[in-house]
């Protein structure tokens, strides 16, 4: 709590008591520390590949390195770094640029079979490379009104998640289907892969949370995907939701309006 005091005087001059304000400013407080926070982590998450990159540059140009295979690791780290750097980068202004409420839709019909078969051709040899199969369930005459390029950053984070956090020869399957009440169309992106153990099932969606840090970096994880597709979908005025069995595998729920404009009329009453 912090408390002001002020004192106040009649007309004449003379003192006439304080004024005191009481201010809880628990939510304050919490808004500043989170936004530190969020400083912190964005520092340390851009300080690892900037120095990766330093590091390996300054080993090639002292001449250390003689032989060519050691010299083409090294430069492979080097660019692999500068990716992930512009993926974090782009991953940050994404996400500022929605939790500013900067972000609007820009909606039209979107028709969903041809859609999926797109994120599965942009994915597919990323799961070939895993020997993981891509299975689409989505019915050929489905429509819906979205912002196509905010679905396909969601379904792109969900369906490269599910593949990255899958072990080869498993499957990834996407399915979409009418809600009983024809309002929603209720998505589901499900892996066989490694699941998510229940105590960090909450956690998932926090901006560079990972349940295992190791392994999200190495496979190129930035930590920021789940948060940006959980922005996304409530844009959308959706719903997601999570379940995972640890050793079984993870389905994503991702629940949107068929119709962007009803959503907003019934707002508005
Ligand atoms: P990342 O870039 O690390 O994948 P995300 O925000 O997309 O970041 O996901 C956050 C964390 O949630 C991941 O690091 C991983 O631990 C876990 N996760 C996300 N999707 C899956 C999945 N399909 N299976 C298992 N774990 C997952």
């Amino acid at each position: 709590v912090r408390i002001d005091g002020v004192p106040m005087y009649e007309n004449d001059g003379s003192y006439r008591g304080m004024l005191f304000l009481l201010q809880d400013i628990t939510a304050i407080r919490r808004l500043e520390n989170m936004r530190s926070e969020f400083v912190a982590n964005v520092s340390h998450e851009l300080k690892t590949p900037v120095a990766a990159v330093k590091g390996f540059a300054e080993t090639l140009l002292s001449g250390g390195v003689r032989d060519e295979e050691t010299t083409r690791s090294f430069l492979q780290i080097i660019y692999d770094e500068g990716d992930r750097l512009n993926r974090l980068i782009s991953d940050i202004l994404d996400l500022s640029k929605i939790e500013s409420k900067r972000a609007t839709l820009d909606c039209s019909p979107v028709h969903l079979m041809p859609f999926f078969e797109m994120i599965t051709g942009t994915l597919g040899n990323v799961a070939e490379k895993k020997q993981i199969r891509l299975i689409l369930d989505v019915p050929e005459e489905l429509f819906i009104e979205a912002d196509e390029d905010k679905l396909k950053q969601i379904f792109l984070n969900l369906v490269s998640n599910g593949i990255n956090y899958t072990l080869d020869g498993g499957r990834v399957k996407i399915t979409a289907q009418i809600s009983k009440d024809e309002e929603n169309v209720i998505f589901q992106v499900s892996d066989t892969g490694i699941g998510i153990p229940k105590s960090d099932l909450p956690r998932v969606f926090e901006r560079f949370y990972r349940v295992d840090k190791g392994r999200s970096r190495n496979s190129g994880g930035t930590g920021l995907g789940l948060s940006i597709v959980k922005h996304l979908v409530e844009l959308h005025h959706g719903q997601l939701a999570v379940e995972s069995e640890l050793g079984a595998g993870t389905t994503f729920t991702v629940t949107l309006p068929m119709l962007q404009d009803s959503v907003e009329e019934s707002e508005e009453d």
